[in-house]
């Protein structure tokens, strides 16, 4: 199967439901990115902020680029000017920091929290508790550069698909919730991310608006 044919199928998968597709193309060349865009997906997620970078310099201007894995502080300042959605903020400090960037570069930069949902320790996020405590500080509704766009989560590694299903919809609840409670000048609430490649297809039933899948399209890394 070609990359051109791994996103015609995702997609035809994803018919029907709210989910839609960002390719992640981490660790990938340059080659399998312009596959994926000559296929008609312009929407890219990375998870180093020095790849996104470079990858961003030599390729199309029309391509959205998601940042989905962790992100330092210190690095905001070098995707603040092009990144259209970044899923991982998981502290106000590093909120702080993308708004302050985003004043630099005169900009309102989209931000999910991400929610740690994963029975594991290893995943990044915050836990329910701490997002709300987040929502709450009164210090939010001064970053106008930033806008909060919605929730990112990442099921557990496991094959038990009743617990994956689980996780999701615990992340759709949390969603529903804060959407309804936390109406703010630099909140639109409308995304749910989450899904990749073991999973996307149980995300998309629980709700999903993107799935971030990478080995799927683009096979093992
Ligand atoms: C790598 C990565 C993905 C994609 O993983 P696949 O299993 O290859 O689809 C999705 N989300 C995040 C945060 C990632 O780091």
């Amino acid at each position: 199967m070609t990359i051109a044919q791994n996103i015609a199928d995702i997609n035809t998968q994803l018919q029907g439901t709210q989910a839609h597709l960002i390719a992640v193309t981490k660790t990938k060349p340059i080659s399998d990115l312009e596959q994926a865009y000559q296929a008609g997906c312009k929407v890219f997620g990375e998870n180093k902020v020095q790849e996104m970078v470079s990858k961003w310099e030599v390729l199309p201007k029309d391509i959205q680029w998601h940042l989905i894995g962790h992100l330092q502080s210190n690095k905001v300042k070098y995707i603040a000017p092009f990144v259209s959605l970044i899923h991982s903020v998981d502290s106000f400090k590093l909120l702080q920091e993308i708004n302050k960037q985003a004043v630099k570069n005169e900009r309102v930069i989209d931000c999910l929290l991400q929610i740690y949902i994963a029975q594991e320790d290893t995943k990044f996020g915050l836990s329910e508790e701490e997002a709300i405590e987040l929502l709450e500080s009164p210090e939010l509704k001064e970053l106008q550069h930033i806008r909060l766009v919605g929730l990112m989560g990442m099921a557990s590694n496991t094959d038990n698909q009743e617990q994956i299903r689980v996780e999701f919809k615990s992340l759709k609840q949390l969603f529903d919730r804060i959407a309804k409670t936390y109406q703010l000048p630099n909140t639109a609430w409308k995304e749910i991310s989450m899904g990749m490649s073991g999973d996307f297809l149980i995300a998309a039933e629980e709700g999903s608006t993107l799935v971030r899948v990478g080995s799927a399209i683009f096979g093992h890394r």
